[in-house]
Protein backbone atom coordinates (compact mmCIF):
# COMPACT_ATOMS: atom_id res chain seq x y z
CA UNK A 1 0.00 0.00 0.00
CA UNK A 2 1.32 3.06 -0.60
CA UNK A 3 1.21 5.97 1.77
CA UNK A 4 -2.14 8.08 2.19
CA UNK A 5 -1.58 12.06 1.06
CA UNK A 6 -2.64 13.92 3.49
CA UNK A 7 -3.61 16.92 1.34
CA UNK A 8 -5.81 14.74 -1.43
CA UNK A 9 -7.63 13.65 2.31
CA UNK A 10 -8.38 16.75 3.45
CA UNK A 11 -9.28 18.05 0.39
CA UNK A 12 -11.22 14.97 -0.84
CA UNK A 13 -13.27 15.12 2.97
CA UNK A 14 -13.60 19.31 2.19
CA UNK A 15 -15.47 18.48 -0.93
CA UNK A 16 -17.79 16.22 0.24
CA UNK A 17 -18.93 18.60 3.88
CA UNK A 18 -19.45 21.14 1.71
CA UNK A 19 -23.13 19.49 1.32
CA UNK A 20 -26.36 20.82 -0.78
CA UNK A 21 -29.69 20.01 -0.41
CA UNK A 22 -29.93 18.89 -3.76
CA UNK A 23 -27.68 15.75 -2.63
CA UNK A 24 -30.73 14.58 -0.14
CA UNK A 25 -33.45 12.27 -1.44
CA UNK A 26 -36.90 11.78 0.27
CA UNK A 27 -37.16 12.08 3.99
CA UNK A 28 -33.97 13.27 4.15
CA UNK A 29 -35.06 16.88 2.78
CA UNK A 30 -37.38 17.10 5.62
CA UNK A 31 -35.59 15.10 8.47
CA UNK A 32 -32.39 16.74 9.84
CA UNK A 33 -31.33 13.91 11.41
CA UNK A 34 -31.83 11.65 8.08
CA UNK A 35 -30.02 14.40 6.21
CA UNK A 36 -27.15 14.08 8.97
CA UNK A 37 -26.51 10.67 8.32
CA UNK A 38 -26.39 10.85 4.66
CA UNK A 39 -23.63 13.40 4.62
CA UNK A 40 -21.67 11.35 6.96
CA UNK A 41 -21.98 8.06 4.71
CA UNK A 42 -21.50 10.89 1.84
CA UNK A 43 -18.24 11.66 3.73
CA UNK A 44 -17.06 8.34 5.42
CA UNK A 45 -17.20 6.79 1.19
CA UNK A 46 -15.56 9.58 0.30
CA UNK A 47 -12.37 8.67 2.79
CA UNK A 48 -12.83 5.54 1.82
CA UNK A 49 -12.42 6.14 -2.06
CA UNK A 50 -9.09 7.60 -1.42
CA UNK A 51 -7.85 4.63 0.93
CA UNK A 52 -8.85 2.20 -1.93
CA UNK A 53 -6.96 4.58 -4.78
CA UNK A 54 -4.18 4.23 -2.65
CA UNK A 55 -4.31 0.88 -1.96
CA UNK A 56 -4.25 -0.15 -5.85
CA UNK A 57 -1.75 -1.69 -6.98
CA UNK A 58 0.39 -0.16 -9.63
CA UNK A 59 -0.67 -1.46 -13.21
CA UNK A 60 1.46 -4.43 -14.30
CA UNK A 61 3.39 -3.38 -17.55
CA UNK A 62 2.32 -5.84 -20.58
CA UNK A 63 5.20 -8.46 -21.13
CA UNK A 64 5.79 -10.47 -24.47
CA UNK A 65 3.52 -14.40 -24.09
CA UNK A 66 6.23 -15.26 -26.22
CA UNK A 67 9.75 -14.22 -24.74
CA UNK A 68 8.39 -12.53 -21.66
CA UNK A 69 10.31 -9.17 -22.48
CA UNK A 70 8.33 -6.35 -20.50
CA UNK A 71 6.49 -4.02 -22.81
CA UNK A 72 5.24 -0.23 -23.36
CA UNK A 73 1.46 0.05 -22.73
CA UNK A 74 0.83 1.41 -26.36
CA UNK A 75 3.12 -1.73 -27.74
CA UNK A 76 1.49 -3.28 -30.58
CA UNK A 77 4.57 -6.10 -31.24
CA UNK A 78 7.58 -7.19 -28.76
CA UNK A 79 10.41 -5.15 -29.58
CA UNK A 80 12.74 -8.21 -29.24
CA UNK A 81 10.85 -11.17 -31.19
CA UNK A 82 8.77 -9.29 -33.05
CA UNK A 83 5.11 -11.17 -31.46
CA UNK A 84 1.86 -8.89 -32.82
CA UNK A 85 0.73 -8.30 -28.99
CA UNK A 86 -2.86 -7.40 -30.28
CA UNK A 87 -5.28 -9.06 -33.23
CA UNK A 88 -4.83 -5.59 -34.63
CA UNK A 89 -1.22 -6.19 -34.74
CA UNK A 90 -1.63 -10.06 -36.21
CA UNK A 91 -3.88 -8.65 -38.97
CA UNK A 92 -0.89 -6.21 -40.14
CA UNK A 93 1.76 -8.49 -39.41
CA UNK A 94 -0.31 -10.98 -42.04
CA UNK A 95 -0.58 -8.52 -44.12
CA UNK A 96 2.80 -7.28 -44.42
CA UNK A 97 3.74 -11.22 -44.98
CA UNK A 98 1.22 -11.87 -47.54
CA UNK A 99 2.71 -8.54 -49.19
CA UNK A 100 5.71 -10.04 -49.88
CA UNK A 101 4.87 -13.32 -50.75
CA UNK A 102 3.28 -11.49 -53.58
CA UNK A 103 6.27 -9.67 -54.17
CA UNK A 104 5.10 -6.23 -53.29
CA UNK A 105 4.68 -3.89 -50.28
CA UNK A 106 1.84 -3.52 -47.93
CA UNK A 107 0.86 -0.03 -48.95
CA UNK A 108 0.91 -1.17 -52.36
CA UNK A 109 -3.20 0.21 -53.53
CA UNK A 110 -4.30 -2.65 -55.49
CA UNK A 111 -2.49 -4.92 -53.22
CA UNK A 112 -4.58 -2.66 -50.59
CA UNK A 113 -7.91 -3.18 -52.73
CA UNK A 114 -7.51 -6.84 -52.68
CA UNK A 115 -6.78 -7.54 -49.50
CA UNK A 116 -10.05 -5.53 -48.04
CA UNK A 117 -12.02 -7.81 -50.94
CA UNK A 118 -10.38 -10.50 -49.25
CA UNK A 119 -11.35 -9.22 -45.58
CA UNK A 120 -14.78 -8.41 -46.84
CA UNK A 121 -15.86 -11.82 -48.73
CA UNK A 122 -14.06 -14.30 -46.29
CA UNK A 123 -13.91 -12.89 -42.64
CA UNK A 124 -13.62 -16.13 -41.07
CA UNK A 125 -10.80 -17.51 -43.28
CA UNK A 126 -8.98 -14.23 -42.07
CA UNK A 127 -10.23 -14.12 -38.75
CA UNK A 128 -9.03 -17.47 -38.64
CA UNK A 129 -5.57 -16.92 -40.30
CA UNK A 130 -4.89 -13.78 -37.81
CA UNK A 131 -5.70 -16.16 -35.06
CA UNK A 132 -3.39 -18.31 -36.35
CA UNK A 133 -0.46 -16.00 -36.60
CA UNK A 134 -1.14 -15.22 -33.06
CA UNK A 135 -0.81 -18.33 -31.86
CA UNK A 136 2.25 -19.61 -34.01
CA UNK A 137 4.12 -16.20 -32.90
CA UNK A 138 3.49 -17.49 -29.29
CA UNK A 139 4.74 -20.82 -29.45
ZN1 LIG B 1 8.84 -11.26 -27.37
Amino acid sequence: MTDIDFGTLITAVVDEMNCTTSELFGDELTDPDLAVKRYNRNVIGRIREVFDEAEAPAPVPPTCSNCGMVLGETARFCSRCGTPLSVDAADELLADRLAKDVGTTPDNPSFRVALARIREEMPEEWAALVQKITVSAKV
